[in-house]
């Protein structure tokens, strides 16, 4: 058995062990401090050495961005240095190219200088020889400028002497004229249930068809011709132009009527008037605009053709009357709607209306001024076809005298500011410094006045009745009248949708009309009646339809289907007008000789003297009185009168035969204005 060791007694070492133990232990807890110290100071230094680590890792991001970018340049760098090095040898090879160029240039340029020099050579050669060519074609030029300038003369005297032909023509065929006006389409003539085709068609100058549908029948074509026709295209220009000769024949000593025929909104008053007819242009300067129609044109020609003539020799004289239900009406009385005029015939066969307002005018302004103070008192109503439907005839006449020896200072005619005619009531603001009355005034009293030298104030009584004394119409003083009509619509009753009043006004309107082409187809077929008297119109025109006037009938028309009845009425108007056959036209001339040439009434109202015997011609006294050549007066039997015209000129011959005639009566003593009450329709 193993011997089990005796424990032996240990008890004095464990204080020093435990003391031991104690100083060790104190010593691991210093350790342990140290230790714990040091961790914290290790600890301390980590977190610093972490800060620092991130702050380098910050510098190593930025270091390699900056890098990178370094790296992106330096590669641009590199494809800038490669794209130069192409650049550099493109630049060498131009460069090459240039060294080449420049070389061969040179022998280039010596090549073209010379195919130049050679082509400069060629081009001399030519421009001689073009030189050569040019006189030639110069001398051409010239022969045919020469060739023009005689066919256009050759042209002009062709064309002249066509225009006489034709004016001849004209004459011969009894000076009445006919053209016709097509108006355009215009907006208004469109709307529900409008027939709006175009019916009138304009062929040339002289003719137009009408191809329409008639109702049952189907598509119908009619042939018109005319002295002239307008289209649509023609403007008021071109309409005057032709109407503007007629005015010529005016001063030559014709009377003038030009009259618009058709129906309603065909175009009268655009064409007589103008377009805005109350707007009419009154400067004292009246220029005229493109609208502007025949009545403010004639107003500027008259005054033309009248500057051209030896100064102070002509005077005109205005009225603007009405006829309205047959009643005539003067426009320019301010209380025109209830003053009825009636019609005289003179001995002449002149008409005239008594106490009709007449004013002097010195210039067109105031011809336009008057016919649009007149056109203020015109009737128009409404009508289903045009919202300004006249509803009466206007009729605008300029009277103008003809003083051989000026313009006498005694007459009103002369002396506007000065007349010794007192001045009647203005008619509202209208000046009233030129108003006269056209009285019947014996032409005795004139003379008796004129020749005994008697300055004694003149008299004027309103009223045909009354006996007046009134300025003289002295001897060779030749009177025409240029008469402006501008109708009322033609269209039947019924058309225009009028009842009552109005439907009077139409059928009114419609009778006169009628009138008018009973008196035009009398005319035509030579019937010794020409009911003249059958209506106020044709009996205030009757001078002017028959006798010795020259008149035009301006057919207006509107284009479209949906007014072919009125057209073709209208168009038949024209043509029956136009057949009428009245002889060569007589001119007025102060001895009263009618058919004398237009040279010779020129002369001697141009050249200032009076026939030996001048027949006083005073509103139909120029048959009843003569001057001798001693200076005295004497009646004309009218056998006497028509003797003298046959031997014009045997002045002792008429006068002894006065002589004889006044002898077995009683000495002259003034006379009565001779009133023809026979029917002057028989010519
Ligand atoms: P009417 O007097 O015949 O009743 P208007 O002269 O008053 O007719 O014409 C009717 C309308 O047609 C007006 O507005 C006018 O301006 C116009 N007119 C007529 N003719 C022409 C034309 N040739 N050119 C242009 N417009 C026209
Ligand atoms: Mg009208």
């Amino acid at each position: 058995m193993p011997h089990k060791p005796t424990p032996m007694d240990l008890s004095h070492f464990i204080p020093d062990k435990i003391k031991e133990c104690d100083r060790k232990l104190r010593q691991k807890d210093e350790r342990i401090v140290a230790l714990e110290t040091e961790n914290a100071m290790l600890y301390l230094r980590l977190a610093q050495l972490q800060g620092e680590l991130g702050s380098t890792r910050e510098a190593m991001g930025h270091m390699k961005r900056v890098m990178e970018a370094e790296d992106d340049s330096q590669l641009r760098i590199g494809h800038a240095c490669i794209d130069m090095h192409h650049k550099v040898k493109e630049c060498k090879h131009d460069l090459q190219q240039l060294r080449d160029l420049v070389e061969s240039v040179p022998s280039q340029v010596t090549f073209d200088l010379d195919l130049l020099q050679e082509k400069a050579a060629r081009l001399t050669q030519s421009l001689l020889t073009d030189n050569l060519d040019m006189q030639d074609l110069r001398d051409r030029v010239y022969e045919l400028e020469e060739e023009v300038k005689t066919a256009d003369q050759r042209f002009t005297k062709e064309k002249k002497r066509r225009k006489e032909i034709h004016n001849t023509l004209v004459e011969l065929r009894g000076n009445i004229r006919v053209h016709c006006r097509a108006r355009p389409i215009m907006s208004r003539d469109a709307g529900p249930g409008i027939m709006t085709d175009q019916v009138v068609h304009i062929i040339d100058d002289e003719n137009l068809a009408v191809k329409y549908n008639k109702p049952g029948i189907g598509a119908s074509n009619k042939m018109f011709e005319f002295e002239h026709v307008y289209g649509p295209l023609d403007n008021q220009f071109d309409v005057f132009e032709e109407v503007q000769p007629l005015l010529t024949s005016l001063l030559d000593g014709y009377n003038v009527c030009i009259m618009a025929y058709g129906q309603t909104g065909s175009g009268k008053t655009y064409t007589m008037l103008g377009d805005n007819y109350s707007d009419l242009q009154i400067d004292e300067e009246l220029e005229i605009r493109a609208s502007d129609g025949v009545v403010p044109r004639a107003a500027v020609e008259m005054f033309k053709l009248i500057a051209e003539k030896p100064a102070n020799s002509h005077s005109i004289e205005v009225s603007v009357v009405e006829i309205y239900n047959n009643d005539i009406r003067d426009l320019l009385e301010p209380d025109a709607a209830v003053v009825k005029l009636n019609i005289r015939t003179c001995d002449d066969g002149s008409m005239e209306i008594p106490s009709l307002t007449q004013r002097q005018v010195e210039n067109a302004s105031e011809i336009v001024e008057l016919v649009q103070y007149g056109m203020k008192h015109r009737h128009e109503d409404a009508t289903l076809v045009h919202a300004h439907s006249s509803r009466s005839h206007l009729i605008v006449t300029l009277t103008v005298s003809t003083f051989p020896q000026g313009v006498p200072t005694t007459t009103p005619n002369a002396s506007r500011s000065a007349s010794p005619v007192p001045e009647l009531p203005s008619p509202g603001s209208f000046p009233a410094r030129n108003l006269r009355r056209n009285l019947s005034i014996p032409a005795i009293a004139f003379q008796s006045l004129s020749l005994s030298g008697t300055n004694s104030p003149l008299q004027i009584q309103s009223g045909s009745s009354t006996p007046v004394f009134f300025p003289p119409s002295l001897p060779g003083v030749v009177k025409t009248k240029l008469q402006l009509v501008d109708l009322a619509g033609s269209e039947c009753v019924g058309m225009s949708g009028v009842t009552g009043a109005a439907l009077r006004e139409t059928s009114h309107i419609n009778r006169s009309l009628s009138a008018l082409s009973d008196v035009l187809a009398a005319l035509a077929e030579g019937r010794s009646h020409v009911p003249y008297r059958n209506s106020r119109l044709t009996h205030l025109l009757q001078d002017s339809i028959g006798g010795d006037a020259k008149l035009l009938v301006l057919c207006c028309v509107s284009p479209t289907q949906a007014f072919v009845t009125e057209t073709l009425q209208c168009l038949g108007f024209g043509t029956r007008a136009r057949q009428v056959q009245r002889g060569q036209t007589k001119k007025r001339t102060a001895t009263g000789s009618g058919g004398q040439s237009s040279g010779s009434t020129a002369h001697s109202s141009q050249s200032g003297e009076l026939s030996p015997i001048a027949i006083a011609r005073n509103r139909g006294h120029r048959s009843s009185l003569a001057v001798t050549s001693s200076g005295s007066l004497l009646p004309v039997p009218h056998h006497l009168k028509e003797a003298h015209m046959r031997h014009r000129g045997s002045v002792p011959n008429l006068e002894s035969h006065l002589a004889q005639f006044n002898a077995g009566r009683r000495s002259p003593r003034p006379l009565r204005p001779a009133v023809n009450r026979s029917d002057s329709s028989h010519k």
